[in-house]
């Protein structure tokens, strides 16, 4: 069974992880390393059953590899999940063991915060093994992820605005956001710098108030965001939400969002955008926390980081002109731009180690 999902997936490694003394149950799985090594987060979840966990470490991991080949990463797609409840099964013991675990990797798998893990988890891994990322200051962190990720969002919704508008000047153009935490919080931020006015809506009352003060935002409700006169929608709070009962309601010419995941069912909702005309950016436009952790892998300069968090702009204008030269979506554009960088390198591969064979032979 497993075999057979992972060979119809392409996968390589799949890592079952047991310490019975720590109390670890933890599955990594390394999807692809043509690009490099499989950098993903670790997520910590209460599973119900352990195919749960497996099925999501095989669906989050291939998707880490899209998504670092898409933002031009030079990084392949991983992940783990560890099997138990965040609030009272950590230890030090438990990451620690985790830590060893990816050390033995030697360096194919690359760990990095996800749901339910934080910086001090990562620090207790960083204790056995260098293969991870987001650890505290003290050891050369890159932060908060969530402002990176809002950097990179806001250049993409500057490229989405000129492909529906033809200019990527935001002045005086209206964007409906849907969460304003962490991310959209910071997303917003740029938006009223670049003169940009908001529509903003959350389930929580105190991040609405915040944005309606911090940047002269105008409230709405929270099905009523689907339906306002705007520009441009940014989805920041929750997978799933382009659907057949939201696209008809749908006001604006373009989506950038950082919610993964935003398209219900990715053919049938990203062909009903494209009908309505909406441009749709895909998900690697929030992909700028991933590449500014990333940069720790090569003594964290925060500079470099930020001018490549920017490059979300230029993969963006890639992934557009694909969709139009393809007359494909904007999602299907991402796969195959990612697809294309992964099989591109693969060839190069064997192209090398069909050199040494050739040697090799040569010798005898
Ligand atoms: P967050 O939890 O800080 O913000 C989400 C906000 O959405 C919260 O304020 C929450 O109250 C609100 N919300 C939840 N359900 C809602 C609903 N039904 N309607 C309206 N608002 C609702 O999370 P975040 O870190 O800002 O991430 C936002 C999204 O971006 C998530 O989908 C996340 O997976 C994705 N993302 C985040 C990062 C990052 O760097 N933080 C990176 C990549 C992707």
């Amino acid at each position: 069974m497993i075999f057979t999902e992972m060979e119809q997936g392409d996968y390589e490694q799949l890592v079952f992880c047991q310490d019975k003394a720590s109390g670890l149950k933890a599955i990594i799985c390394i999807h692809d390393t043509t690009l490099g090594p499989a950098l993903g987060g670790i997520r910590f979840w209460n599973y119900e059953h352990e195919d749960e966990a497996i099925t999501d470490v095989l669906r989050l991991a291939k998707g880490m590899t899209y998504k670092n080949a898409a933002a031009g990463l030079n990084l392949g797609g991983g992940k783990a999940v560890v099997i138990g409840d965040a609030s009272k099964d950590k230890s030090e013991a438990f990451f620690r063991s985790l830590g060893r675990y990816i050390n033995n990797l030697g360096g194919r798998y690359i760990a990095a915060e996800d749901v339910g893990t934080t910086v001090e988890d990562m620090d207790y891994i960083y204790q056995e093994t260098d293969y991870v990322c987001g650890v505290s200051e003290a050891y050369g962190s890159s932060g908060n992820p969530s402002p990176f990720t809002a950097l990179g969002l806001f250049v993409a919704t500057q490229r989405t605005a000129k492909e529906a508008f033809g200019s990527d000047d935001l002045t005086g153009k209206t964007v409906s956001v849907q969460g304003v935490g962490n991310v959209a919080y910071s997303l917003c931020k740029h938006l009223h710098e670049a003169g940009a006015k908001l529509i903003v809506t959350d389930i929580n009352d105190k991040a609405v108030q915040r944005a309606v003060d911090d940047f002269g935002a105008t409230a709405v409700g929270l099905d009523e965001i689907y339906s306002v006169e705007a520009d441009i929608f940014a989805p920041c709070a929750l997978g799933g939400i382009l659907n057949d009962d939201t696209i008809p309601q749908l006001k604006v010419k373009a989506i950038c969002g950082s919610a993964n995941n935003q398209l219900l069912d990715i053919e049938k909702h990203g062909k009903a955008l494209q009908d309505r005309g909406i441009v749709y950016a895909p998900d690697v436009v929030n992909s700028g926390g991933v590449i500014n952790v990333a940069d720790e892998l090569e003594g964290y300069n925060k500079e470099r980081a930020t001018a490549k968090v920017k490059e979300v702009y230029n993969q963006l204008d890639k992934i557009f002109t694909i969709a139009k030269d393809e007359n494909i979506s904007p999602q299907h554009a991402a796969d195959h731009l990612a697809e294309s960088r992964i099989k591109a390198i693969q060839n190069v591969k064997s192209v090398y180690s069909q050199t040494d064979k050739n040697i090799l032979s040569g010798r005898k």
